[in-house]
């Protein structure tokens, strides 16, 4: 990780980077947003923010100048016809279905012409109700504590100079403790005191979905609960896949075959999902790691995304295409 840092560092010195940017590989880059907007003024959690609307509008007039971009249908179509891209496609996505995609990021896509897919866990959408890291970043926030070590956790988790970074290795600390997300939850509320009541949620509606998928954008599924689907019984698992498609389908009036693994880190699914996906009518998945997407026919419930971070810049963005791994 050092020496790439160093090499990247090197040779943007020497001018290589530039000579890098020019001549990137073909293949699929994919894009993973969350939240839109200011994240310094929220009470949920920060680390969802992808970036302003202001950046969303600086990132994609400036890739669009220097990849083709596809939708999910196109990026389909190369699947069948080109498994090895001839080209630099890239591919906009939208992960969880808050309020300000629709809000802040749907106008500025309009706007570039740049068509999305939109990944939407249907339970979020439903019943109103905040998501278990929303959840724990109001608690953190409200509480004011330290310092926090919840039975399972690997080590305790300190309040070092952030509270952004705090409430990030916090929720590092409950997806990888094997307990299941809702026992560490009510945990954590008994441990910091309760609030009454939470919060709203701040997802999208149905209508929001309805209109974004009447209106060129792709809608795919995201599971039900947003629970990591490794960790669940397989009927748990097989619900989470089929609920949620059948709501879409359902919502929509169209087919749903598209799907991002919630959470998406290798350790969050597993073949037993993809046989799953492929048994339940989905072609295509997309986890949460960097690379670019060339064997696009082998990896087609694997696909690579890349995150855009909030602080990042157009020199940053260029950095981590440039410096992916093809996969
Ligand atoms: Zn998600």
């Amino acid at each position: 990780m050092l020496a790439k840092r160093i090499q990247s560092k090197l040779e943007s010195m020497i001018g290589v980077s530039a000579f890098r940017w020019k001549h990137l590989p073909d293949g699929v880059y994919v894009l993973n947003l969350h939240r839109i907007g200011d994240m310094t003024t929220s009470k949920l959690d920060p680390n969802v923010y992808s970036c302003s609307a202001e950046n969303l509008h600086k990132h994609l007039s400036f890739l669009k100048e220097c990849f083709t971009i596809i939708s999910l249908a196109e990026l389909n179509q190369l699947i069948s016809t080109s498994p090895k891209p001839d080209k630099r496609y890239l591919l906009v996505t939208f992960d969880d279905g808050y309020k300000d995609n629709f809000e802040l990021a749907y106008p500025i896509l309009k706007s570039l012409n740049i068509p999305a897919v939109f990944f939407i866990a249907t339970g979020l959408i439903e019943n109103n109700e905040l998501p278990w890291w929303d959840k724990v970043a109001y608690l953190i926030q409200r509480s004011h504590i330290q310092k926090i070590k919840l039975p399972g956790w690997e080590e305790t988790v300190e309040f070092k100079t952030n509270p952004q970074i705090f409430i990030r290795l916090i929720l590092n600390q409950i997806k990888r403790c094997a307990a299941p997300i809702g026992e560490q939850i009510k945990e954590l509320e008994d441990f910091v005191g309760m609030p009454s009541p939470y919060p709203d949620a701040e997802f999208m509606s149905w209508d929001d979905v309805i209109t974004l998928s009447n209106n060129g954008m792709d809608i795919g599924a995201h599971s039900h609960s947003h629970d990591i689907l490794a960790k669940l019984s397989d009927d748990q698992m097989l619900f989470e896949l089929s609920h949620s498609k059948a709501i879409l389908e359902e919502k929509l009036g169209k087919p749903v075959k598209a799907f991002s693994y919630p959470v998406g880190s290798k350790n969050t699914y597993n073949d037993c999902v993809i046989e799953a996906l492929k048994d339940n009518g989905y072609e295509i998945a997309f986890n949460f790691h960097p690379g670019v997407n060339v064997n696009l026919a082998k990896n087609r419930y694997d696909l690579c995304r890349f995150p855009i971070e909030y602080m990042m810049d157009d020199e940053a963005l260029k950095k981590m295409l440039t410096y992916a791994k093809r996969i």
